[in-house]
């Protein structure tokens, strides 16, 4: 054989493996519409601008109005019954690992604590959760200290506190993992941490039910906000949220298999010792008792009133 049927042989068969059940006339056709690819080029650059000016204003459809001096601004606005959240393209806002108080009543303060406190570092790098728009930089010295709150696209607003200092603008359109601050013990604080708080329209949202700081990875690609504290988590990259269980934890295929095993371990750990989801016949009782804990702590931990009743699917914090 000579060097140019070689080259075309081997040229053949790279092509044969690259498109089995493609005939010469489809590669002719694939070459054809340059101008699809356009269209396509186009299409990407229209999208760009969309998620621009998305940015801008972040959730349009969801909060009445852009303001920038107060934190707690939503008391007067009705919540939708159920809001699909999307935390795909998160990044986590601390690499720690640690969360040093859950979310929920503190015996210690007589209070609820609408955050999540994550272990810290004094100037460790803070970071956006979601690409968004930053809403509050305040210093607050009698609560959060240095605090910054974004608000997402995706409907979320979070809120960063302790901080020692902000380094970010009010009105600054961020991206995930862009530095917004540096870890602290500013305000009403007893040791460097991050503050953490996710927030729809003002209603809190356990921070555990979307991230999951143990595995440095949200719970699932979208949450399901159902009244409060309640929600479904859906499956993980399950682009249509069709699974609607948080059991059924798929990977991103881009991991290698050992990442992907040693994350999923991770997951299923950290939901194990935190998160207990309802199962159809169960009841708070036969849940504390599979826990080891009471009815009472339950419903302290998950703000169930006597009358609240549990569903099937629904996620309760145990520990
Ligand atoms: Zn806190």
């Amino acid at each position: 054989m000579s060097r140019n049927t070689i080259k075309t042989t081997a040229l053949a068969a790279l092509l044969a493996l690259l498109a089995p059940t493609a005939s010469a006339q489809d590669l002719l056709a694939r070459q054809a519409p340059v101008d699809k690819k356009m269209r396509a080029v186009d299409s990407i650059a229209i999208q760009r601008l969309m998620q621009t000016e998305e940015l801008e204003d972040p959730a349009a459809e969801l909060y009445p109005n852009w303001e920038d001096s107060q934190i707690n601004l939503y008391g007067s606005v009705s919540l939708p019954d159920e809001y699909k959240i999307d935390l795909r393209g998160f990044c986590m806002p601390t690499t720690n690992r640690i969360v040093t108080s859950n979310y929920g009543y503190r015996p210690r303060f007589h209070r609820q604590h609408k955050g999540i406190d994550i272990n810290a570092n004094k100037g460790d790098t803070i970071r956006a959760a979601f690409d968004g728009k930053v809403r509050v930089v305040d210093f607050q010295p009698k609560g959060y200290g240095n605090v910054v709150v974004i608000r997402h696209p995706n409907g979320l607003e979070t809120v960063y506190g302790h901080l020692s200092r902000h380094l970010t603008k009010r009105d600054a359109v961020v991206k995930a993992g862009d530095p917004i601050g540096l870890a602290g013990n500013t305000g009403f604080s007893f040791g460097t941490h991050l503050h953490f708080e996710t927030r729809l329209l003002g209603e809190y949202i356990d921070p555990a039910k979307l991230f999951d700081f143990a595995a440095q990875d949200v719970t699932g690609d979208f949450y399901v906000f159902r009244g409060r504290g309640r929600g479904t988590l859906l499956g993980k990259h399950d682009a249509n949220g069709k699974a609607g269980n948080d059991e059924e934890i798929r990977y991103n295929s881009s991991e290698s298999p050992a990442a992907k095993a040693q994350a999923q371990r991770n997951a299923r750990q950290a939901a194990r010792t935190r998160n207990h989801k309802v199962k159809k016949g169960e009841t708070l009782s036969s849940i504390a008792r599979k826990h080891g804990t009471t009815v009472d702590k339950l419903r302290r931990m998950n703000g169930l009133r006597k009358s609240s009743k549990i569903r099937p699917g629904q996620i309760l914090k145990y520990s």
